[in-house]
């Protein structure tokens, strides 16, 4: 793990606020800032993609992010799984990595769980938000914890859903394509 580290090309000599990799290491990548919110998403897919309760996902500017592995970008595989949003998975291992909204092309959520613990420089956002409560494990075996003193919302937060529904009239609007 150090030697890939210590390999990165840093930018302006600058180390990166945070860097990251899939389980398998054929995605490396690094952000030069930190993200300014963490998200838990509970819905039913990305449940199904991680396999546990929900994928906590940063959020960082676009132009903030270096894939730094050899085959840079190409590494991961793109999945679309609904019509507002693209995922991406390691198309080796199949970690789930980043989600990118097609309302905020600007902006890429990563999942933080890909994140190396141990790069990370200064302190991280404290957890804003758990979305897609509705869609959470009905069963017993995972109660979201009941004091934690996060905002939980049903699906997105009201703001968000509006940016949707904007970008959504753009793109039905005649003149386009
Ligand atoms: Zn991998
Ligand atoms: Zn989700």
């Amino acid at each position: 793990m150090k030697s890939s580290r210590s390999s990165l090309t840093l930018v302006d000599n600058k180390p990166p606020a945070l860097t990251g990799s899939c389980m398998c290491g054929k995605v490396t990548y690094s952000s030069s800032v930190l993200p300014s919110d963490l998200v838990n998403c509970h819905c039913q897919t990305c449940r199904r993609l991680s396999g546990a309760p929900f994928l906590t996902f940063g959020q960082f500017p676009v132009s903030a992010i270096t894939w730094t592995s050899a085959t840079g970008a190409n590494a991961m595989k793109k999945m679309t799984y609904s019509d507002i949003a693209d995922r991406t998975h390691c198309a080796e291992c199949g970690s789930p990595i980043s989600m990118t909204y097609k309302c905020e092309p600007e902006a890429i959520s990563i999942t933080a769980g890909t994140f190396d613990e141990e790069s990370i420089r200064g302190q991280l956002p404290r957890l804003k938000s758990h979305i897609f409560v509705e869609e959470k494990v009905k069963n017993e075996w995972y109660e979201l914890p009941p004091n934690d003193g996060v905002p939980k919302y049903s699906g997105f937060p009201s703001v968000f859903s509006k940016k949707i529904e904007e970008w959504k009239k753009v793109l039905k609007s005649p003149g386009l394509g």
